[in-house]
């Protein structure tokens, strides 16, 4: 607090994650001055990417849909990019089964062709559609909590279905896309999800790297980079942090970081609120980028941009994305670029192995659907994410509907995590959700002071 005892900043945010940065550009567009805090020296978070030799590595998350991201092409349309500059992917989704690449995972002729499940599965597979057909709006990504599915795990879920539904669809997507344990994730946020985002057909990725959108919107805001917060505290109507550099006071701050994260640096957290932050376990997340001479992928007719490889089929993958077939400007001509994302159950153990192990374990299993792969590597990079994504688990998900009904204070949050969406849209929504709570709370404030001031007006005259 400076020596007039106005707050040092007007609000502060804390990480330029998408969620972060959403949450600022709306504040900012609202005529409130944001200073955004970064611990990382680039913005993006888990939509970071790195761009070395010609390659442009997605970090973190690969592809965004035309459908269900609605608040993300809102973003997009204003800070100008352009549909060009969000092509679809155009490729297909293929699942290993007994030896081969199945097409057509996600896709509207999947029921017939079976994509990966077995004959007997296919007509479940059509009642699994038809029953998200009728379950229509009921699946609400903003309101998981609502959904007919309550707390059902994933695994309970498809008990409905012929097994094949688990081990050769929901085990495969959820594992490799969010990292999930199907027996500790609910089911409804996953169903909600791959409902609103529709065939895979829809799905576009940024032109230039997943982290487009986040340089954009950072472009046009205060942002910090290299600057770690160490503590928030709610401190009567104004909130302090603490940096390497100091304490700064701001009038609300909106911690934009992973729950495990917030739940350490709000010390002061109310009980209601720490409970949720306590419940949103994090899965980790581990994916290899291999940078290679030719351009190698998985076998498949029409040449699919994610394998699946099931739990049921492969210890130590989870899927592999074709880069260079997601975007050709992901790898420069010629070359070829793969990441081999690893499978759930080994995560934990390859979080704390030397990088050297890492990239050698998942090359080497990597072999088995890319022939040649090793001999084709000219460098590969570990991208680890000890929080990958909220884990939904039946707790969280229970206790979700009691934090979104919380009245607003000094400190607010952002991030996928607040809406238990497994994905870049629940980040930005939540962003704009945080950005309305801060405006609404000092808004009411400044209404406060300016009515008590024409009270006292009206005493003194
Ligand atoms: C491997 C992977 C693949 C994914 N694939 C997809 C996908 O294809 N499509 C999709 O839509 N979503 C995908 N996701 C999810 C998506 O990336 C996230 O939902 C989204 O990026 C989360 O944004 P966020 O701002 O909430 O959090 P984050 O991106 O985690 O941002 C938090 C920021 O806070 C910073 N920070 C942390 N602690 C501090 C501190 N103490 N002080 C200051 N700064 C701090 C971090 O460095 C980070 O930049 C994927 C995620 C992962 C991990």
């Amino acid at each position: 607090m400076n020596a007039s005892s106005e707050p040092d900043l007007d609000v502060a945010v804390v990480g330029a994650g998408i969620a972060g940065l959403s949450a600022a550009d709306e504040l900012r567009r609202a005529g409130r001055e944001v200073r955004v805090f970064e611990a990382h020296d680039r913005v993006g978070g888990r939509m970071r990417s790195l761009r070395k030799d010609g390659f442009v590595i997605d970090e973190g998350a690969e592809q965004i849909s035309s459908q269900g991201y609605r608040a993300t092409w809102q973003l997009v349309r204003r800070v100008g990019l352009r549909p060009a500059e969000v092509p679809v992917i155009g490729r297909g989704i293929g699942v290993w089964r007994n030896g081969r690449a199945r097409t057509g995972v996600g896709g509207s002729s999947a029921v017939l062709t079976g994509a990966g499940l077995a004959p007997r599965a296919r007509p479940d597979l059509a009642r699994f559609l038809a029953w998200t057909a009728r379950a229509g709006d009921a699946l609400d990504c903003d309101h998981p909590e609502r959904t007919p599915l309550g707390t059902e795990t994933v695994a309970e879920f498809a008990r409905r279905y012929h097994p094949d539904l688990h081990d050769y669809l929901l085990q495969p997507l959820t594992g490799a896309f969010f990292g999930w344990h199907t027996a500790r994730s609910t089911a409804a946020p996953a169903v909600s999800l791959l409902r609103e985002v529709g065939p895979v057909s829809a799905w576009r990725t940024y032109r230039d790297g997943m982290d487009t959108l986040a340089r954009r919107l950072a472009a046009g805001l205060d942002v910090t980079t290299g600057s770690q917060v160490r503590e928030v505290v709610a401190d009567g109507n104004t909130a302090r942090l603490t940096l390497g550099e100091g304490t700064l006071t701001a009038r609300a701050v909106v911690v934009a970081v992973p729950a495990p994260v917030a739940s350490q640096l709000c010390v002061n957290a109310p009980a209601g609120e720490r409970r949720f932050l306590d419940a949103c376990s994090f899965t980790p997340v581990l994916k290899v980028s291999c940078a290679l001479r030719r351009p190698l992928a998985p076998r498949g007719r029409g040449g699919p941009y994610v394998l699946l490889t099931p739990e049921a089929e492969e210890d130590t993958l989870a899927g592999i994305v074709v880069d260079h077939a997601k975007h050709p400007g992901r790898a420069p001509a010629g070359r070829g670029l793969l990441s081999l994302i690893a499978t759930p159950r080994q995560v934990p153990t390859l979080l704390g192995a030397p990088p050297d192990e890492v990239v050698m374990r998942l090359t080497r299993a990597g072999e088995r659907f890319v022939p040649g792969l090793t001999d084709a590597l000219l460098e590969a990079r570990v991208h680890a994410f000890a929080h990958g994504l909220p884990e939904a688990t039946p707790t969280a998900l229970g206790l979700r509907a009691a934090f979104q009904d919380r009245a607003p204070g000094p400190v607010e949050y952002a991030g996928d995590w607040v809406v238990l969406r497994p994905a870049s849209e629940g980040a930005v929504r939540s962003g704009a959700l945080a950005a309305a709570r801060v405006l609404s709370r000092l808004g009411a404030e400044a209404r406060d002071t300016a009515r008590a001031w024409t009270q006292e007006e009206g005493v003194s005259r």
